[in-house]
């Protein structure tokens, strides 16, 4: 069966990594700021391999429930309510796409 559990953690970039210090817009609160975190969204939809990063602003970074407003905004899904930090389950994922059948314009 595929997997659809989706994953959220924050992480600080490695001072060598060359994007470190540039201009960046927050994904979760869209402030502008020089890189130095960031949020793995690993999607378990897209493959077992699939993690990509998404830059997050100091301040967010030192918000646990910043996982769950970027979880929130990857699905396009901001009333969503998250159990556990940052985890997209099984079950929330099915909830998701119950709702997304119904809430189409
Ligand atoms: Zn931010």
């Amino acid at each position: 069966m595929k997997k659809r559990t989706i994953l959220v953690h924050l992480t600080t970039l490695h001072p060598d990594d060359h994007y470190v210090g540039e201009k960046m817009k927050c994904f979760a609160c869209d402030a502008e700021h020089r890189a130095n975190a960031a949020a793995i969204v690993e999607d378990g939809t897209l493959g077992p391999d699939d993690a990509f990063a998404v830059p997050i602003c100091n301040g967010c970074a030192r918000i646990k429930d910043t996982t769950n407003v970027v979880l929130r905004k990857y699905l396009g899904a901001p009333e969503l309510s998250i159990g556990e930090p940052g985890v997209l389950s099984d079950e929330l994922f099915d909830a998701l796409m119950e709702s997304d059948k119904h809430s189409h314009h």
